[in-house]
């Protein structure tokens, strides 16, 4: 397949980017081109103009900062997996970006991309939603931040607005031990259901991904210290869901994903 004809700009610096984006609406921002372009091949997305943001060396930063990852919108998937720093100060991230994809889609993927396309079975938007992260985003307007568990509204659906670039997403560097886990039919799909685990003094969260449109954090006062306890805490979570999760096979994964997640965080496995 082939995508339809459009105008290809490549920007060097955010505001030419802005400027494009001001200039033609409904263009849309090429980055890693592992969603976007298979959608334009298959002409399900037909934008008449396309901003490639890859020559933007400002969005490839990868810093801590006043206590913050701060990770550029261009950081691609293999730099959070393989990132050293990333490790050390939120040692979850690589662990859940190792599953994105294969080797090919991570070497192009980032993070920008991820965050915008909102696919409900990421493991990016859900990392920032269980990590409390921020989207900075950016446009001829001005900047705003959005605390990611707003930011994410429903199936492919975001509060990004028109004309506006993510520049950054933020992570605060914290003091909770967290878990990953997620279930695939092979290795290198995308995730039937995930799931992060926070533990935190007696209590933290769980967040689920892949259940529904967007990812769901829920607070938990005190993790049950057995299993059983644990599971059924879980089950209740998990109907307790604003989502309708209609498949039983799915709500059993849920808790089995996140009792894996949360035995990782304690360092159990
Ligand atoms: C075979 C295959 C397997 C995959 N498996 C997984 C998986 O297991 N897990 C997973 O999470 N993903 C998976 N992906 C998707 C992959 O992670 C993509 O890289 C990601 O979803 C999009 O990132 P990108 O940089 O390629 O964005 P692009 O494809 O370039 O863009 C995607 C969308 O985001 C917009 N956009 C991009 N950057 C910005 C920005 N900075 N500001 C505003 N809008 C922006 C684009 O306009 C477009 O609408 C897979 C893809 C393929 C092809």
């Amino acid at each position: 397949m082939k995508p339809a004809a459009f105008q290809y700009f490549r920007a060097s610096t955010t505001d030419e980017a802005l400027d494009r984006l001001a200039q033609h609406p409904g263009s849309k921002v090429l980055a890693g081109g592992q969603s976007l372009v298979p959608l334009m091949n298959f002409r399900l997305s037909r934008p008449d103009v396309l901003i490639d943001i890859n020559g933007v060396a400002d969005l490839g930063r990868l810093a801590i900062e006043d206590g913050e990852l701060r990770i550029g919108a261009l950081v691609r998937h293999r730099q959070l997996a393989e990132s050293g720093d990333v490790a050390g100060a939120v040692p979850v991230l690589p662990l859940a970006a190792k599953h994105i994809g294969h080797w090919a889609i991570r070497n192009r993927g980032t993070i920008g991309g991820s965050v915008a396309h909102a696919d409900p079975a990421s493991e990016l938007p859900a990392a920032l939603v269980a990590l409390q992260g921020t989207v900075v985003l950016r446009s001829a307007r001005g900047e705003r931040r959005v605390a990611a568990e707003e930011f994410f509204q429903g199936f492919f659906n975001t509060d990004l607005g028109e004309g506006e670039l993510i520049v950054e997403v933020r992570i605060p560097i914290s003091k909770s031990r967290f878990g990953f886990n997620e279930v695939v039919r092979r290795p290198g799909d995308f995730a039937l259901v995930g799931a992060y685990v926070e533990r935190s003094g007696p209590g933290g969260s769980v967040t689920w991904f892949g259940l529904g449109g967007r990812p769901e954090r829920l607070l938990v006062d005190a993790w049950p210290q057995d299993a059983a306890g644990r599971g059924t805490l879980l089950e209740e979570l998990v109907e307790g869901l604003p989502l309708d999760v209609s498949e039983d096979y799915k709500r059993a994964m849920a808790v089995t994903v996140a009792e894996r997640a949360y035995q990782q965080a304690e360092g159990e496995k």
